[in-house]
Formats: C-alpha cells, sequence, structure tokens
C-alpha cells in the first residue's frame, strides 16, 4: 500500500515532523492525480479549510483509503467522518503516525487515538517533542520549540487538543536542528511557538530562556539571521519588558514583532479569558517601538460580545504610536467554550473605521475571508453540538498556568 501526505501551504507544519517519523513510507504529494485505488492519502486541516478538503476529497479515485487529522478533524471527528473520511487520527502524531501505517496496512492494532469503523479514538498529547525531529528534509519549515499552552482562551483550540502542559526543545537539541537548516542554505531561522517569551519554562513570562536560546544560536551560527516573536511566533503582551524587548533586538533579524490584543475592553478579555488587559497591550507596543520594532498587533472582529467603541480606540491609540493592526475574524472553533457562539457582523461605523486603516496601510489581514467562513462554521457546530474532543482540558483557571501573575489565563493563537 502507498501511502501520501497531501501537503497543502496550510498544514505543511503539521506534516512535516511526521514525514520526518515514518521514514520514506509516507510520501508528500501537493497533486492528487497520482492517487490511484488501493492507496492511502493522510490529510491535515483547520475548520476554515473544509471546503477546499471537501473539494480534494471529490478528485480521489474509489477505493482510495482516506484519513483525516489535524485541529478541526481532532476537535470534531464525527464531522470528518461524515465529509467521507475512513478514519479520523486525534491529536498529536508523531508516537502513533508508524502504528497508523502498520494498522492501515493489516499489520497491527491500530493507534490509540483512532476513530473510525467501531473504533472510538482519544486524543492523544503530551508527545515529547524533545524525543523527535522537527521538521522532515523533504519540508524544512520553522522550528517548533515549544508545544501546548496553559492558558485558556476561550476562542483557541490548542489547550484543548495540545493539551496544558507547555513542552520544549532543549537548546542543545535546537542548536542540532538549526544547524540542519544551515546545512541546507537556509538562513531564515524562524520558530514556532504560542509565546516566545515563556520559553523553557512552564508557561510564565521566562524571558531569560529566550534570550539565552538566541545568544546561544547567534554565537554559534553567526551568519544565521534568527527571527523571533514575528510569525510563526509571537509574545503575549503582559509578559514583555524592555529589558527583553532591547536584547532581543540585538539577537534577532526582524524588525516586527507580534503582540496579541484581541478587543480594546478590559471587560470582553475578561470574558475570553486572555489573562491581561488593555494596559499590557499598549505598554508592549510602547516598548517595542523604543526598542526597535514595529509592533503588530491581532485584533479579533466581530466576537459575540466586543466592544466596538472600546476596540476602535485601542486600535487609534496603537496606530498613533506606530504600531500596525493584524485583523482577524472571530471563528467559533470546535472544541472550544465559544464554538455555539454566534459571530456578530460589524457595525457601519466600524466597518469604516477599519476600512480608512486599512487605506492608510495601518491594518492588514484575512478578516473577510474568515467573515465568510465563520457563519457556516458556526452551523457546522451546532449540527454537531455535544460531539467535541478535547473540551476536558478545560478546568480550575488557577491551576492553568504556573509561573505568571495570579488570574492570567489567555493569549492567542498562532
Ligand atoms: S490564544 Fe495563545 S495563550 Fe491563549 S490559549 Fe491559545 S495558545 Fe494559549
Amino acid at each position: 500500500m502507498r501511502f501520501f501526505a497531501y501537503i497543502t501551504r496550510q498544514n505543511r507544519y503539521s506534516f512535516s515532523p511526521l514525514l520526518a517519523r515514518a521514514g520514506g513510507r509516507l510520501i508528500p504529494i501537493e497533486n492528487l492525480g497520482e492517487v490511484q485505488a488501493g492507496d492511502a492519502v493522510l490529510f491535515s486541516f483547520l475548520s476554515p479549510q473544509i471546503p477546499e478538503v471537501a473539494e480534494a476529497l471529490e478528485v480521489l479515485p474509489r477505493g482510495t483509503l482516506r484519513v483525516a487529522g489535524g485541529p478541526h478533524a481532532s476537535a470534531l471527528p464525527l464531522h470528518a467522518l461524515e465529509m467521507g473520511f475512513n478514519y479520523v487520527f486525534l491529536g498529536e502524531g508523531e508516537e502513533e503516525i508508524n502504528r497508523l501505517l502498520d494498522f492501515l496496512e493489516g499489520r497491527a492494532e491500530p493507534p490509540r487515538c483512532l476513530q473510525g469503523k467501531g473504533l472510538k479514538g482519544e486524543i492523544c498529547t503530551g508527545v515529547e517533542i524533545e524525543l523527535y525531529p522537527p521538521f522532515s528534509e523533504l519540508l524544512p519549515i520553522p522550528i517548533e520549540i515549544s508545544r501546548g499552552c496553559p492558558f485558556l482562551c476561550t476562542y483557541c483550540q490548542t489547550p484543548r487538543l495540545l493539551g496544558r502542559k507547555m513542552r520544549h526543545r532543549s537548546p542543545g537539541k535546537l542548536e542540532y536542528w538549526v544547524g540542519k537548516l544551515l546545512r541546507r542554505g537556509i538562513r531564515d531561522i524562524r520558530f514556532i511557538t504560542p509565546n516566545g517569551v515563556a520559553y523553557g519554562g512552564k508557561g510564565g513570562a521566562n524571558p531569560h530562556g529566550a534570550i539565552k536560546l538566541l545568544a546561544l544560536l547567534k554565537r554559534k551560527y553567526p551568519s544565521s539571521r534568527l527571527y523571533f516573536g514575528s510569525f510563526p511566533s509571537e509574545f503575549r503582551p503582559e509578559h514583555v519588558s524592555m529589558d527583553f524587548l532591547r536584547e532581543l533586538r540585538s539577537l534577532v533579524h526582524n524588525r516586527r514583532v507580534i503582540f496579541g490584543a484581541q478587543s480594546g475592553s478590559d471587560a470582553v478579555l475578561r470574558l475570553l479569558k486572555r489573562g491581561h488587559r488593555r494596559g499590557d497591550v499598549l505598554m508592549a507596543a510602547e516598548a517595542a517601538r523604543k526598542a526597535g520594532f514595529i509592533p503588530e498587533i491581532d485584533f479579533i472582529f466581530g466576537l459575540p460580545f466586543d466592544d466596538e467603541g472600546e476596540s476602535l480606540s485601542l486600535m487609534k491609540e496603537l496606530v498613533l504610536m506606530g504600531a500596525r493592526i493584524h485583523a482577524h475574524y472571530f471563528l467559533p472553533l470546535p472544541s472550544t467554550p465559544l464554538a455555539l457562539a454566534e459571530p456578530r457582523p460589524l457595525s457601519a461605523v466600524f466597518a469604516r473605521e477599519v476600512e480608512k486603516f486599512t487605506g492608510q496601510g495601518n491594518l492588514f489581514g484575512q478578516w473577510k475571508r474568515q467573515r465568510e467562513i465563520s457563519r457556516w462554521l458556526y452551523r457546522v457546530n451546532r449540527e454537531f453540538s455535544g460531539s467535541y474532543v478535547g473540551e476536558e482540558n478545560e478546568g480550575d483557571e488557577e491551576k492553568n498556568y504556573a509561573g505568571g501573575p495570579a488570574g492570567q489565563s489567555g493569549g492567542k493563537d498562532v
């Protein structure tokens, strides 16, 4: 049996470590035309990619085995099965990918995280990422330095699907993997983490962890160009300080750093369980400017309970300080507490102001496309309500992280 991983622009980060684990058994393809009956094709996707995935399934010949993984299928396996998948793999794949391939060939028991055809899977989380390669030579990607998140932002799947324990790759291992990228001629080194300033710790601010790591890499590989705090990593606003950002500036190549604000209203931030306040965002943006960075600040439009006036006023303050706004539209993601919350249309006043920011070059992002998706995602969630996976990761707010300021419970997904 041939095993294909269907690679798209959006799922490269998910598949690359699995390709490394599976060796040559799993073949990456971007064109489904070469798939034949009897082959197995693995998919990995986020909720917004459902339409593209549905189209791709249509192209596959009859008799192809179809396996879904990634955040949407992991959170809502019944929907993935209804879409036409034979199996759904729930959660993190490094430990079980080879068992999955063996099982599909009829040579092993199913992995415990497989659902479909009489199998009720449980979600696999807690992989010690330190033990596994972060990327395949076939598909080099930014290096994941940390996985999992102790915060519980109500719109975010990360702690529900990847667990609340933050796991890290050690500096020694990262030195090794960065060296591999450099030897392939890749000088721009990027990192994946939900909060770069928490590297090496349990989830609270740990600026020395990140600075030590970056200093080590820079010393060892002076020709590398390190990107940290810019996509696909970011910082929680209340975790950064001027000292941290100044030191960072001397080590990294990026001139932009990303913080999550999401809303300008403290009351809304509390409802979102963000764990920081509006004032933290302003302080982080100001410190970033003074340290020589351009701050890019994430906002979520269309939240069911947002205070548009407060968000607008914060965006205006930030833009005056020289920040740029990265706009998203609220997506009710399965397995999150807001999965059944209805996205709210923008008021005419808010929309007009947003267009002004955009015209001035101060606001960017895919928020209009996300707005189209959010409505039907809301309907899918309602239809499958009650069958989400990962909700058991909700829990005691006070225990949801260690080392951060009291009462904190939030962040922004990558
Ligand atoms: S948004 Fe960020 S900080 Fe909040 S739960 Fe998700 S990953 Fe964690």
